[in-house]
This record gives structure tokens, sequence and C-alpha cells, in this order.
């Protein structure tokens, strides 16, 4: 069972403060309080029921479709959809995932170098 009080369960309730850019029925976006990028969103499910691309099963398919098609909606709203932009989901420890509620981060703005840190 997922730990419900991580600092995006807080954001998504309201309890914690966010500058958000996008919500609907399934997924919040808001900005990275930390921006690795001139623009860096972290995209999660409104419900905590996963804490990491590990816990996804068949079930969440239409989820992460909804994440992704999301991401690429916000990249559109914020400009960076014609110059490039990346879509990151850090999954444990080696990657540097930081919260456990998965989550998706959306980079732009700049050039992104490849192969990433
Ligand atoms: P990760 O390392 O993939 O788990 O990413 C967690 C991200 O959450 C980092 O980029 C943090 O800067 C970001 N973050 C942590 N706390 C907040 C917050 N209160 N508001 C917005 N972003 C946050």
């Amino acid at each position: 069972m997922p730990d419900q009080d991580t600092i995006f369960d807080r954001i998504v309730s309201g309890d914690a403060p966010a500058e958000i850019v996008y919500s609907d029925d399934q997924v919040i976006a808001f900005k990275d309080i930390n921006p690795q990028a001139p623009v860096h969103v972290i995209l999660v499910p409104r419900e905590h029921n996963l804490d990491s691309l590990n816990d996804v099963s068949k079930l969440d398919y239409s989820l992460l479709g909804h994440l992704f098609y999301t991401a690429a909606k916000v990249a559109n709203q914020l400009d960076i959809a014609e110059s490039g932009y990346r879509i990151v989901i850090n999954t444990g420890d080696a990657a540097g995932q930081t919260v456990q509620y998965l989550h998706v981060h959306l980079l732009g703005g700049r050039n992104l170098s490849w192969p990433p840190g």
C-alpha cells in the first residue's frame, strides 16, 4: 500500500502549494520546485495507487496513455512542442527517484544533452 503522505499527495489534496499548469479528473501537472530546464513540469495521476513504474499492471495502461497524452498537451500549452522536449520517469534509487509516487517529468525550453547524466 503506497505511503499516501508524500509531497505529491499533499499537492494533489491541496494541502501543499504548487503552481498547477494543467488539471483534469485523472491527472495534475505542476511546476517543479527545483527546475532543471526553463520548462520543468511534473505530471501525476490524481490517485496514488502506483509508487513507481515497477508497480504498473495492464490495468494501468489507460492511465499511462493519458499521462503521456497530457504531457504532450502541456508541452504544446507551454510552447515547447515545436522546439522539442523530453519526458522522464525516474524509477528506483539508481535513477534518482526521490518521491515514491509515480510521476512524469516534462523538460524543455533548452537543448537537452544525450546521454543524460
Ligand atoms: P524524482 O527525483 O524523479 O523522484 O523527482 C521528484 C521531483 O519532485 C524533483 O524534481 C523535485 O524537484 C520535485 N519536487 C519535490 N518537492 C516538490 C514540490 N513541493 N513542488 C514541486 N516539485 C517538487
